[in-house]
């Protein structure tokens, strides 16, 4: 993997004040305890409010540097947002579970490793062996059951020899322990002379709401918010040169969002919603409290004023397909947010640099099978 490394003043010297400091939990190891490609563009830029415009653009091997030009001339953008997976725990045949990759600075941080986030990786030509640092919002388990795969497959099949680092909310450190008790066999039988068995050591952070990460001019804060049987549930922030997302992570309602998300470039945000039926019939009212309906997500959004809103994590139930998501982006408008507003696909990318740049999700086509350690994507 290359990583760039860009020489910036960017960002702050000061060390996280989290258990990311060395007295803290921080770093505790738990063994034995390009082509060029087609996109679609949806909406040139943050002036836009939802479009279909057509145009291409070139997906890069690596995680975009600042000054770095893409294969087809122009200039990298300063922060990608990948979409891997955008929906909540309902089966679906065209949404995984949550997960968001952000690459800015030569790096990768993957935040949430729902159902599919490693599948996901792949078609969005990204191999998985290079994403080792990875934020978990909270222990739902839609947020993390992809896990073991991004932990154990890149190992044997890609090669993988970095550690996985593992940053998210007390009881991290627990889970953890626990997968590796439920693949004990292949941590007992699996490794040899190449796949090494350091090699599946994972470093977790528990972290408390602050500056969780610091490095390279990449700044993560972590904040909490409400998700009732899911607390301690954090949302986060990413910082790079100027540039900023902010993830609101399984919430209802909360304060925090609007105050860290303030004029970001990219909120994304979960959102929850029933068919009316369901809706009058309060049945699942305690699953809806959890999250955030569309009139409240239209407050968030009118509050925060970011450069684009974007929903992910879309929990719906009786609202299918297309049709079931302009039932959410409607209720959003008549609830009174008018800036730009995009429904999240998986797969979709959010590219960040003067301009917010949102394209369709990327083609799969001619994507090679990812079978061995010598395939380029
Ligand atoms: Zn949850």
């Amino acid at each position: 993997m290359r990583i760039f490394r860009r020489s910036s003043n960017a960002g702050s010297s000061s060390r996280p004040a989290t258990d990311n400091s060395p007295a803290a939990i921080a770093r505790r190891p738990l063994l034995g305890a390009a082509a060029a490609l087609p996109f679609g563009l949806l909406g040139c830029n943050a002036a836009a409010k939802t479009g279909t415009e057509a145009a291409s653009a070139t997906a890069s091997e690596t995680a975009p540097r600042a000054g770095q030009q893409d294969a087809a001339g122009g200039p990298a953008p300063t922060v990608r947002v990948r979409l891997l997976g955008t929906g909540g725990p309902e089966m679906s045949t065209t949404r995984q579970g949550m997960s968001t990759l952000i690459e800015a600075g030569g790096l990768r941080l993957l935040f949430d490793v729902g159902r599919g986030a490693t599948q996901n990786m792949y078609e969005s030509r990204v191999n998985p062996k290079d994403v080792t640092k990875i934020f978990l919002t909270h222990l739902h388990n839609d947020h993390y059951e992809d896990l073991p795969t991004l932990w154990l497959n890149p190992w044997f099949m890609l090669g993988r020899t970095e550690q996985l680092e593992i940053w998210g909310p007390p009881g991290t450190a627990g889970m953890v322990k626990g997968m590796r008790a439920m693949y004990q066999h292949d941590l007992d039988h699996r490794s040899n002379a190449l796949f090494k068995k350091e090699y599946l050591d994972i470093r977790v952070h528990e972290i408390r709401p602050g500056i969780v990460y610091d490095q390279d001019g990449v700044k993560v804060t972590a904040f909490t918010v409400e998700h009732k049987d899911g607390n301690p549930a954090y949302g986060f922030r990413f910082d790079h040169s100027g540039k900023s997302v902010l993830l609101s992570g399984d919430t209802t309602y909360h304060e925090n969002v609007v105050t860290h998300g303030k004029g970001v470039d990219a909120l994304i945000h979960n959102v929850i919603a029933f068919d009316e039926e369901l809706t009058k019939s309060g049945k699942l009212k305690a699953v809806e409290e959890k999250l955030t309906t569309p009139e409240q997500a239209a407050r968030v959004f009118s509050e925060a004023r970011p450069r684009i809103a974007v929903f992910s994590h879309i929990a719906k139930k009786g609202l299918h397909g297309e049709a079931g998501d302009q039932v959410i982006m409607n209720r959003t408008r008549k609830a009174g947010y008018d800036g730009p507003l995009y429904m999240g696909l998986d797969r979709m990318t959010i590219d960040i640099a003067d301009d917010v740049t949102v394209r369709k999700p990327l083609s799969t086509a001619g994507l090679p099978e990812l079978d061995g350690p010598g395939v380029r994507l």
